[in-house]
């Protein structure tokens, strides 16, 4: 390599892919020049266009103008300006916030809310470890909970774990792919390309999906469901496996429970009686379940078409019925992937950065776990479980009691404003909020309504562990010094939690994750030295010795993490979404996702390259015969409307989208489709139905 350059091997920040990245660094300019795939477990040298192109915003002179670069504060309160101060006037007055409204209020009082994003692991550990041991609540949360929390709490409800039980490589060797709601190549197009590769080697796919996704364009099976009718296909599905004999009668016996009452419950659900519903003939739907079970290496994939219903969890449980109905969990190459989206969801849900466990999914009720931690952080933890974040609004909207409303907001890495569900209601519970906190690399929506804004150190600038999907822990490496006056967010949270009495001091990361190992049996052994000489290390992993080199699938021997060791077939019967279409708002609306752009485009929108691919105001996808009726066509500026507002976007034309449903990514800053979503919540794991609200399209005249 030339003087003045080195080469830096990491993680991209971009989905749960995980694929390894070379970055060639200008150390002379302090600049990245460069980014070459590297050969990861999952990535085998290959990146997506937002691996190679989505790091610019890191070195381009005019692009780090627009990053945080220093602290800043509200000092006139809400409505006036940002006014910028030091770190120290920022940490202190943060913490005299925090401790007056405790004091008034109580420590339940306050939310957090941890990054998915780029801060990583060990910052994820820090965000749980400030809310609970310092504020004193378990009020914490991530963006888990507006996609896969459903995964999480019906595949523990089934199996136990809540995680991929398949990895990414074996995808390719399966011989049914059994995709449900995913659409991987917009989502993970380096998981998408194993599915191209099973396809290859001869694997039959199912696809459902209401679009014409990448993969239904290669599925042998297409089931173009209505959108919303994933538990009543799931059931019917199962119907079909037991009335037509193809369960497999051993693994059921040994190692499930509830066949009997499952098998009674599903009386109802014949394809012929359900098809009408579903918007598929019955004998495809029967296809599909023969197609399914007639192999042990039967691998079913969803994304969020699955989870982002006010059925999630029943419709994750349905999934991962099937494979216990049919043999396909306990040995390679089978079993689930909820495939996780954001590049560390996976990691801060493993980091307990969620209102119910702690790090390593130790629950915050098990009294054993908590005096645990009570004993490793000196303090005296809750007994019950937190807020998810979903219900910050109501809490602050509509709780009369001030005791138990939320004052105050502490938002690290995350722009609820532009994410989260019903933006006009959001809106308000944030101006209504006390004191909010915001943590990031940009201004976002969320900073409007800020009190107090901080810097923090981008991808790229700091080191950290992230999680991909599968379950690997992987090391993301410091590449760059960070811009302007950024904190790590690990570092951030640590002095607010020693301005306000309870020291948090670490002097790196590596210290901060053997802190979170001592404490978390499945992670103690995924070492720094064993990622460092493994290139990653996928937990259960509990020996730090070099014999544990962690696990590739789980549920061994179809032995499940519940209590008796056996998966559940749970029944839940199929309800119709909350807010169906009607003559006043004739169209539903699903989102989704725009390849080049990541989550509410924090970065890849602040990134030249990626925004030069597809930038604002977005689009519409509709059905061209559904244009036709409306007389407008690709390039139309249009309004779209619900009951809960209105966007300006405008319309593609593709015959992708099925007659009568639309689809719009929620990443556009303008065209802002979480303006017309709703926010009507899975009862058990309070994930939005983001995938399904009744609009109104409408031409905008003189265009
Ligand atoms: Fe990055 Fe995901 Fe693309 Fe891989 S597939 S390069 S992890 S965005």
């Amino acid at each position: 390599m030339e003087q003045g350059y080195k080469t830096v091997r990491t993680v991209c920040p971009y989905c749960g892919a995980g694929c390894h990245i070379a970055l060639t660094v200008d150390t002379v300019h302090n600049r990245i020049v460069k980014a070459t795939g590297a050969n990861g477990r999952t990535n085998e040298g290959r990146l997506c266009l937002k691996g190679y192109y989505g790091w610019d915003y890191l070195t381009d002179p005019q692009l780090l103008t627009k990053r945080l670069r220093y602290p800043m504060i509200r000092k006139g309160g809400k409505g006036s300006p940002l006014e910028r101060v030091s770190w120290e006037e920022a940490i202190q007055y943060t913490a005299e916030r925090l401790q007056a409204i405790i004091k008034e209020y109580g420590p339940d009082a306050v939310m957090g809310a941890g990054s998915a994003r780029g801060p990583g692991n060990e910052a994820g550990y820090i965000t749980q470890k400030f809310m609970r041991a310092c504020i004193g609540t378990n009020n914490v949360d991530h963006c888990a909970r507006i996609c896969h929390a459903a995964s999480v709490t019906g595949l523990r409800a089934s199996i136990g774990e809540g995680a991929m039980s398949v990895s990414v490589p074996e995808i390719e060797d399966a011989e049914v792919i059994f995709n449900i709601g995913y659409n991987a190549a917009t989502s993970h197009p380096i998981v998408a390309r194993r599915v191209v590769k099973a396809k290859a080697k001869g694997a039959k796919i199912i696809c459902v999906d209401p679009q014409i996704t990448e993969t239904a364009r290669i599925a042998d099976i297409h089931l173009q469901i209505k959108g919303g009718t994933n538990l009543a296909l799931l059931n019917a599905m199962a119907y079909t496996m037991i009335e037509e004999g193809l369960v497999d009668e051993a693994f059921v016996k040994a190692h499930t429970e509830g066949f009997e009452d499952y098998a009674n419950a599903l009386g109802g659900y014949a394809p012929e009686a359900m098809a009408s519903i579903i918007g598929v003939p019955a004998e495809m739907i029967r296809r599909a379940a023969r197609l399914f079970a007639s192999s042990k290496h039967t691998v079913t994939l969803w994304g969020m078409g699955i989870t982002q219903f006010a059925q999630g969890v029943d419709s994750v449980i349905a999934c991962s019925n099937l494979s216990l109905l049919t043999g396909n969990y306990g040995h390679r190459v089978t079993g689930v992937g909820p495939v996780r989206g954001q590049n560390n969801v996976q990691g801060t849900c493993d980091m307990g950065v969620l209102p119910d466990v702690y790090p390593g999914y130790q629950r915050v009720d098990d009294p054993k776990a908590r005096a645990k931690f009570e004993k490793a952080w000196g303090v005296t933890l809750p007994a019950t479980p937190g807020l998810p974040l979903t219900l910050v609004p109501e809490k602050i909207l509509r709780e009369t009691d001030p005791k138990k409303q939320i004052h105050a907001y502490y938002i690290v890495g995350e722009d609820p404003a532009q994410s989260d569900p019903d933006l006009t209601e959001i809106r308000e519970a944030l101006s209504a909020c006390d004191f909010v906190v915001i943590q990031d690399i940009f201004m976002n929506k969320t900073a409007e309504f800020a009190d107090v804004v901080l810097p923090a150190t981008a991808w790229g600038e700091h080191d950290a562990v992230y999680s991909s999907c599968d379950r690997g822990f992987q090391r993301v490496r410091k590449a760059i010094e960070p811009v302007g006056e950024a904190w790590p967010d690990w570092k951030i949270q640590c002095a607010v939690a020693t301005a306000m009495g309870y020291p948090m001091s670490y002097t790196s990361t590596q210290e901060i994750w053997d802190e979170m190992r001592s404490l978390s049996p499945k992670f103690y052994g995924a070492t720094y030295e064993k990622m460092e000489a493994l290139g990653g290390v996928q937990w259960p992993c509990v020996d730090p010795s070099m014999e544990d080199r962690g696990t590739e699938y789980l549920h061994e021997g179809g032995t499940f993490a519940t209590e008796n060791g056996k998966g559940r077939l749970l029944f839940a019967p199929y309800k119709p979404v909350h807010e169906e279409v009607d003559s006043e708002y004739p169209l539903s609306l699903c989102t989704v996702r725009e390849v080049g752009h990541y989550s509410v485009r924090t970065m890849t929108g602040n990134c030249r390259m990626l925004s030069k691919l597809e930038d604002e105001p977005g689009w519409i996808a509709m059905n061209p015969a559904d244009c036709k009726r409306l007389g407008i066509t690709t390039g139309d500026l249009v309004y779209v409307h619900s009951r809960r507002g209105k966007t300006i976007t405008r319309c593609l034309a593709t015959e992708r989208a099925k007659e009568g449903a639309t689809y719009m990514t929620y990443q556009w800053w303008v065209g802002a489709c979480n303006e017309l979503t709703i926010g009507m919540l899975d009862p058990k794991s309070r994930t939005p139905e983001y995938k399904y609200c009744a609009v109104r399209v409408e031409a905008i005249a003189d265009q």
